[in-house]
């Protein structure tokens, strides 16, 4: 039993733990080794959820998606050099994305790494991290864990938020000090990301281009998603009667089947929208950088856009009305300003000629989702999936691959905000299985994980971390046995397959089943429906083989035009 005589002390685990905890931190997404074996250990035995995956990059999106959904940056603590190396990829990925994350990696020991003498995983993480991320923090001594933590947090969440990565060196976690003094050393951050305000000026501006519009058009982005100012941004929807167009992971912010909705119209309206107000979208290659062909006649556009990041105004094009704060702000401010300066709908003729475009176009759609036809094709097996979720808005989505995704995000119409996860902004495959698992943990929902067969192995080993934790995560790969489809050949006629394709009529299901989870493989829609159903309903981790047509599918998917294609070509 300690005395008097005895000091109690503590040490730099112990602190990196109370410093996470102090500040709401609940989950860490890890993969351990030297030097954070320990750490982590110590972490569950303190009653923080430890998620230990299978590669860091898989636990990186987990912790990267985990800030998208709560607002509270994503924990994800790797060993050094590769493991570091291996989560970098993912806050990079986070930072472009605008998701607040902390990837907390130990390191080498800096007398060593610095003299370059040959460390044990020796590499200079710090500065490597420094140009990919948001800011990055190194602690050399344990009594500055407390306030280096508090840092990254405000780094990860204020203004835009995004990636911060922490380096924290072996020796530091077995500082010794005085216990009453580490406590004393810990920072609760206070209003971690404040509200900002936007100048009245500036919403004066933005009503008055507003105003002037024939022909209105509301963007919603994935930032409008991540500020959690649902009802705000409903009620300037609303209020208005300006028809919407959800980006990707802005689905379901409002409803697809909301009647102001444009998703089903989205050609239509960039190209005829004369007021285009951006609510958390960036003008970038999503939104053909606001320009070209998408958009119409060359200056046919007014733009107003609403960012909490300055330096995002004019990026692309010329933003008439700049509006800078948080969206929840922002659009408040709009809404207030609309109901005292007596604002009138959008002129009929406008708004009637979108609907009409939207009914038509679903109709169209409508055919294709009811075939049954085997093998399948995506229209079909999307159509089942739709049914899903229709049923169980409250589910999770994850999406990624290129016609998967692609038609996946048209076909599954989102019912509640921040439900659909996907590629964002760099349209990276890798993120399926490092998302689903954050989903679930994060959400306790069940997540859909709809994959492409070639998107779903650049995560896949994780279907174990899924099975050990029981998460409730339902997994469909769309395999049509190769990327895009599963027909190339090889040119020469040599042995070797094409890069395009992969082994075909592979059994995915069978991967689940080796780790205790459920497997099932499936030739038609009814049976992919029933399967999936059974799986969101029972929470039992799940793999379902979805046996597409290898002829199903384009060259990657709506973006084909991004390839660039040889004239001189030979094979
Ligand atoms: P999408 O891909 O859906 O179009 P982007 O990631 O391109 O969305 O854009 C999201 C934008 O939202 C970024 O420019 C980011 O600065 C902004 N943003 C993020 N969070 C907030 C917030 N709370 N308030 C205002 N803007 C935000
Ligand atoms: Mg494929």
């Amino acid at each position: 039993a300690a005395t008097d005589a005895d000091p109690v002390l503590t040490d730099g685990f112990q602190l990196v733990i109370d410093a996470l905890k102090l500040n709401g931190i609940e989950n860490l997404y890890v993969v351990p080794g030297i030097p954070i074996s320990d750490l982590l250990r110590m972490a569950q035995g303190e009653g923080l959820r430890v998620i230990s995956f299978r590669h860091e990059q898989n636990a990186g999106n987990a912790a990267a998606i985990a800030g998208f959904l709560t607002k509270k940056p994503g924990v994800c603590m790797t060993v050094s050099a590769p493991g570091f190396l291996n989560g970098l990829t993912a806050l990079a990925n986070a930072t472009t994305n605008c998701f607040p994350m902390i990837l907390i990696s130990g390191s080498s020991e800096r007398e060593i790494v610095d003299l370059q003498q040959g460390d044990y995983e020796e590499m200079d993480q710090l500065a490597i991290a420094k140009p990919l991320c948001k800011a990055a923090f190194r602690v050399l001594h344990a009594q500055d864990i407390g306030i280096a933590v508090a840092r990254a947090i405000r780094a990860a969440v204020s203004g835009r938020p995004g990636g911060v990565y922490l380096d924290l060196p072996a020796k530091l976690f077995s500082q010794v000090l005085d216990a009453a003094e580490g406590a004393r050393s810990l920072v609760k951050v206070v209003d971690p990301a404040p509200a900002q305000l936007p100048a009245p000026d500036a919403v004066a501006r933005a009503l008055e281009a507003l105003k002037g519009a024939k022909r209105p058009l509301i963007i919603l982005g994935k930032g409008a998603a991540y500020a959690q100012a649902d009802e705000a941004v409903r009620e300037l929807v609303e209020t208005s009667g300006i028809p919407f167009l959800p980006m990707s992971m802005a689905k379901g912010l409002l409803p697809d089947t909301h009647p102001q909705s444009a998703g089903a119209a989205r050609s239509m309206v960039l190209k005829d929208a004369d007021v285009v107000l951006l609510v958390g979208a960036r003008l970038n290659w999503l939104l053909s950088h606001g320009k070209g062909k998408t958009w119409g006649e060359p200056g046919s556009k007014t733009f107003i856009q609403i960012d909490i990041e300055p330096r995002e105004m004019d990026s692309n094009v010329a933003i008439v009305a700049p509006l800078v704060g948080d969206i929840g702000s922002c659009v408040s401010a709009l809404s207030t300003g609309m109901a005292r300066g007596g604002w009138t709908a959008p002129p009929a003729e406008w708004t009637t000629a979108v609907a009409a475009r939207r009914e038509a176009n679903v109709a169209k759609m409508a055919p294709k989702l009811m075939s049954n036809a085997s093998p399948m094709n995506f229209h079909g097996a999307l159509g089942a999936l739709r049914r899903v979720i229709q049923e169980r808005p409250d589910a999770l989505l994850v999406n990624e691959g290129a016609n998967t995704l692609d038609l996946a995000r048209g076909i599954i119409d989102m019912h509640q905000p921040r439900k659909r996860l996907d590629v964002g902004t760099w349209g990276v495959m890798g993120i399926g299985m490092g998302f689903a698992v954050a989903a679930a943990v994060e959400s306790g929902k069940p997540v859909l994980a709809v994959e492409g067969d070639s998107a779903f192995g650049f995560s896949g080993m994780e279907v174990e971390t899924i099975c050990r934790y029981k998460l409730p995560v339902c997994i469909v790969v769309f395999n049509n046995n190769g990327i895009y489809k599963g027909t190339d050949v090889n040119p020469t006629g040599g042995s070797d397959p094409s890069p395009m394709v992969f082994v075909p009529d592979s059994r995915y299901d069978r991967m689940m089943e080796a780790f205790g989870g459920v497997g099932v493989n499936v030739t038609t829609p009814d049976e992919l429906y029933r399967a999936v159903s059974e799986a969101m309903d029972s929470g039992k981790p799940t793999l379902i083989n979805a046996v597409i047509d290898p002829n199903a599918g384009s060259e990657s998917g709506n973006i084909g035009s991004l390839n660039p294609t040889s004239t001189v070509r030979k094979g």
